[in-house]
């Protein structure tokens, strides 16, 4: 089977019918994924048979819109989404930030990059992703920004970021599409020397390995962690937040009200009750709330 993620930022007119013919074709193809589009683009991430995403990929290669669509491509066993999905965005990454995507900044391609972390180039690296996902595996040397969610940007560049506006510097993500907005919002804030790794770590990995990398790759499907290069199994860098054995299994943590990202093997996992604490789950326990828990997957990032 096979794994692809894509996005690209083009105008889709009448998007809403877009939308539901876009979810027929899917379906019709027995892919299943998430596939965000509106009027400003489409950003997806789908599982299926080879034919099927060969065949997804070049039908939308014969849509003009879509033509030079880049898709990153991965082998994978069996399917790493549940369903399929195709949802009306305002924004295909939730942002909030209300730039214009003209402004992004100018890509830098992953073997570009990788010789200039040979080289030792003096680069500042950004991690535009959230904290528990460079946690689990990011470039040597990262900036890493403290973050929740991609809507934070704006007030982590303000806090975090500003020491670094005369730097030149290279931002990256999981696909690349954060980037694009990220970098826009940069340099409207009068960072001088911006670009961005084209199709993120996920085409770094293809092409370049895990040269630089350290630990595994975060992923919004069921896979969750997977390894940069396929073939070479890189140890976890994180470590269970109980029993503090090596473990890249991220979780979130089963108290709504603490909502927490937090890595746990399976044997401590069940006996926190799915959450990240004993202090969570005896709250979670003694409250016995009913609410329903919308695991934190579901969220607004699809690749
Ligand atoms: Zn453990
Ligand atoms: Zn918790």
């Amino acid at each position: 089977m096979k794994h692809i993620t894509f996005y690209k930022y083009v105008e889709i007119e009448d998007a809403e019918a877009f939308v539901k013919n876009h979810l027929e074709f899917c379906k019709f193809l027995d892919l299943r994924g998430k596939i965000h589009a509106g009027m400003e683009g489409i950003n997806g991430s789908l599982s299926g048979e080879e034919k099927a995403i060969e065949n997804y990929m070049e039908s939308m290669k014969k849509d003009p819109r879509f033509n030079d669509i880049d898709f990153k491509i991965s082998e994978i066993e069996k399917h790493a989404f549940g369903k399929m999905f195709v949802r009306l965005k305002k924004e295909i990454v939730s942002s909030g930030m209300g730039v214009n995507i003209k402004n992004k900044a100018p890509y830098i391609e992953a073997k570009e990059l990788k010789k200039m972390l040979d080289n030792d180039e003096d680069v500042v690296l950004i991690d535009v992703r959230n904290s528990y996902e460079h946690e689990i595996g990011h470039f040597e040397n990262a900036v890493m920004p403290k973050s929740e969610t991609y809507r934070e940007w704006p007030s982590i560049v303000e806090s975090q970021l500003k020491k670094y506006k005369d730097k030149k510097i290279i931002t990256y993500c999981t696909g690349g599409v954060r980037c694009e907005k990220a970098t826009a919002y940069l340099k409207g804030q009068g960072f001088k020397d911006v670009s961005q790794l084209h199709g993120g770590i996920i085409k770094y990995g293809i092409e370049c390995s895990d040269s630089h990398w350290k630990g595994k790759c975060f992923v919004f499907d069921d896979r969750r962690v997977v390894d940069l290069d396929p073939n070479k199994n890189n140890g976890p860098i994180t470590q269970c937040v109980m029993c503090k054995m090596p473990s890249s299994e991220l979780h979130n943590c089963a108290y709504v009200k603490c909502d927490k990202m937090f890595t746990a093997c399976p044997e401590c996992l069940k006996l926190l009750e799915g959450c990240c604490s004993r202090n969570c789950r005896n709250i979670k326990n003694r409250d016995s709330q009913r609410e329903i828990k919308t695991p934190r997957f579901e969220e607004e990032i699809v690749a």
